[in-house]
């Protein structure tokens, strides 16, 4: 698969981490929430969809998709959301959310009360890697979207959603692996692990967690005809995971040059 638009759109979003581009007093805006494990991402894009904004903090406020501090949640979403408003000049008025695949529709309610206790009315609640097929466009495959939390997917055939399901293994398992093996605690070895220079050397480490990803992948696609898998989400920045997938699954696997902000972006596409 060419990522290259993909790459292009993407790389226009991380500019937009320190830069703030260019808008109109009365342009329509479309913003994307993305309240994950590790991260709270928001997105803001223009009247033609380009990426103007971005803001990201840190935060352990949810687990495996569920909201576990929901003051610290709204506290840094009301936060981002002002930096970003006064970035822009504007107010946000309107959000899409997305939460992992399958969640309940109370843990829904949960996530769209943080984003509308910022002042955003939420107009779209997506599963992850639904959100992610608005950047990707697959028509046939499989989205696997590796968060921090969970590793979840998304079966596409003839371009709708045909299934999805989610469980519980993400990068932070693999973080806990690599705190055990260097003895260091979890906020360093989270900073080994997206460290590119030392990453030949940690795969071999979290090899095993990889392949425990791609066997869920493989329960929930077997008996199906799948030609390809497609990998978003954080985790799967880890250099040449893709190619552990690809032995354990036996399918062709593709990933952009930055899965990190796919599921961000579609997300606020879908606004
Ligand atoms: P979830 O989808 O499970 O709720 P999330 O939305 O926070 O979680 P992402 O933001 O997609 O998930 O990814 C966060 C994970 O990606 C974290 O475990 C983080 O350590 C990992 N990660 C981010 N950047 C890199 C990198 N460069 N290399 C390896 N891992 C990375």
């Amino acid at each position: 698969m060419d990522f290259s638009a993909i790459d292009e759109q993407i790389r226009t979003l991380e500019s937009c981490i320190e830069n703030t581009g260019e808008i109109s007093a009365d342009e329509k805006l479309f913003v994307g929430v993305d309240l994950g494990t590790a991260y709270i991402v928001i997105v803001v894009l223009n009247s033609k969809k380009e990426p103007v904004a971005c803001a990201m903090e840190f935060a352990q406020v949810i687990k495996d998709g569920l909201v576990v501090d929901y003051m610290g949640a709204s506290r840094i979403v009301r936060k981002l959301v002002a930096q970003l408003e006064e970035r822009l000049g504007r107010k946000l008025t309107h959000a899409a959310i997305a939460v992992p695949p399958g969640t309940g529709k109370k843990d829904c309610t949960t996530h769209q009360y943080v984003v509308e206790g910022a002042g955003l009315e939420v107009t779209a609640i997506l599963d992850e890697p639904t959100a992610a097929n608005a950047v990707l466009g697959v028509a046939n495959g499989v989205i696997v979207d590796i968060g921090g939390g969970t590793t979840g997917l998304s079966v596409l055939e003839d371009g709708k959603v045909t299934y999805v399901a989610d469980e519980a293994t993400g990068g932070t398992h693999l973080t806990l692996v690599i705190s055990g093996n260097r003895r260091v605690n979890f906020e360093e070895a989270e900073k080994l692990k997206k460290q590119k220079d030392l990453q030949d050397e940690i795969l071999p480490v979290v090899r095993p967690v990889i392949q425990k990803m791609a066997s869920i992948v493989n329960s929930h696609i077997d008996g199906r005809n799948i030609s390809a898998i497609y990998l978003v989400g954080g985790t799967c920045c880890l250099k040449n995971m893709e190619q552990v997938m690809e032995k354990e699954i036996g399918k062709p696997v593709y990933k952009p040059a930055n899965p990190f902000l796919v599921t961000p972006l579609g997300i606020a596409l879908n606004c």
